[in-house]
């Protein structure tokens, strides 16, 4: 099988602490002028590229003159502030040397949560691309230690890639790669392929990283299964392969190939699938629980028997049928307090109930989604 990234336009590569430092003790130019380079080859071959990187730790205790990494929470987001400033100083100036323009993108879990920070995020990361910069993106330690503690910017990683829609998500390791068994106990085996989202995956994947990196496999396993949502293909590929970048992307194998199977969500859906926060729920009598699961029409006030919980204009909201079985999530129209006057009605009611109308649907098709 050729590799994943061998079709792709647009791929994410996430590399890891481990291979920008030295061990954990500082920032290796050597690694970085590596990953520069094979980068600016990616772009030469007609790809776009985004870069998301870690290292900002280990370069903060260098230039803090720390010998050991701290254990408080609060010492370790210092020194990934001071460090963040030295790890992208570092990348601007090996891209530079193939003139190419580095940008500097920190983001939180929680930004991509937000419908609005999302699109603002998705909008700035596809300018950037336009304009031919590469973003290199950290999480932004200082509000968000998610990767501190969990080491978990394959997360961060896969986010990014259903942001911009990528083709393939690069994962890049120190580790040997993933085995269908445990290799102490025997005979086990380099898994080569494999459909992302496979929970035989995540079986195998169990173990935990080292004590640099501290991902270990079954969140790079887990970020394949979230990257599948919005169709890309996951690669994890040792980092300590010569040219492993462009090699991929002229479709060697290297590394276990999770291929994305399922059909794909439109980015906008897909971020709906993702909310686990909804602010209320409609209950939905027959017919218009009918018209959504069968009939893919949108959501109007007349369909709705009953509204809970307080939420705004835009905010998502879950659709229960009559037996409160969820069927959909949608971002809806209404508040709930516009909603509680207008449900039962006709969507020519509107404005005589509210004394306007923004528009005839509770909740458009385009932002609906089935669960
Ligand atoms: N985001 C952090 C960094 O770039 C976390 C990595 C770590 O925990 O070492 O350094």
């Amino acid at each position: 099988m050729a590799s994943v990234v061998a079709g792709a336009k647009r791929i994410v590569v996430k590399v890891g602490s481990s291979l920008v430092t030295n061990e954990g003790r500082g920032l290796d130019p050597e690694a970085l002028t590596r990953w520069a380079g094979q980068i600016a080859e990616l772009r030469r071959m007609g790809r776009e590229a985004v870069l998301v990187s870690s290292g900002a730790i280990a370069a903060g205790m260098q230039r803090l003159g720390w010998k050991r990494r701290p254990h408080a929470l609060h010492e370790l987001q210092a020194a990934a502030a001071v460090g963040q400033m030295g790890l992208i100083q570092m990348y601007e100036s090996c891209f530079r040397q193939h003139d190419l323009l580095t940008s500097q993108v920190l983001l939180t879990h929680e930004d991509l949560a937000d419908r609005k920070r999302y699109l603002n995020a998705r909008s700035t990361l596809r300018t950037l691309l336009g304009l031919g910069v590469i973003p290199i993106i950290n999480e932004n330690d200082t509000v968000a230690a998610d990767e501190i503690r969990f080491g978990d910017n394959d997360t961060l990683a896969a986010l990014v890639t259903n942001l911009i829609e990528a083709d393939a998500l690069v994962i890049l390791t120190d580790q040997e790669g993933l085995f269908d068994g445990d290799p102490r106990r025997g005979a086990a085996r380099l898994v080569a392929e494999g459909r992302a989202g496979d929970p035989a995956l995540e079986a195998m994947a169990g173990g935990t990283g080292s004590a640099i990196a501290l991902g270990g496999m079954l969140t790079k396993v887990l970020a394949a299964k979230r990257a599948a949502r919005s169709g890309a293909h996951t690669v994890i590929a040792s980092g300590r392969e010569n040219d492993v970048l462009p090699r991929l992307a002229r479709g060697e194998p290297i590394g276990p190939q999770l291929v994305a199977e399922r059909a794909t969500l439109a980015a906008r859906k897909q971020w709906l699938a993702d909310q686990l926060q909804v602010r209320g729920t409609l209950t939905l009598d027959a017919g218009a629980v009918k018209a959504l699961t069968v009939q893919g029409k949108s959501l109007l006030p007349i369909g709705v028997s009953e509204v809970t919980g307080e939420f705004d204009r835009g905010e998502a909201v879950s659709c229960l049928d009559e037996s409160r079985r969820e069927i959909a999530r949608g971002l809806v129209n209404y508040s709930s307090a516009e909603t509680r006057r207008i449900l039962r009605a006709p969507s020519s009611e509107i404005e005589a109930r509210l004394g306007y109308v923004d528009e005839p649907e509770l909740i458009h098709r385009d932002n609906l989604v089935l669960v």
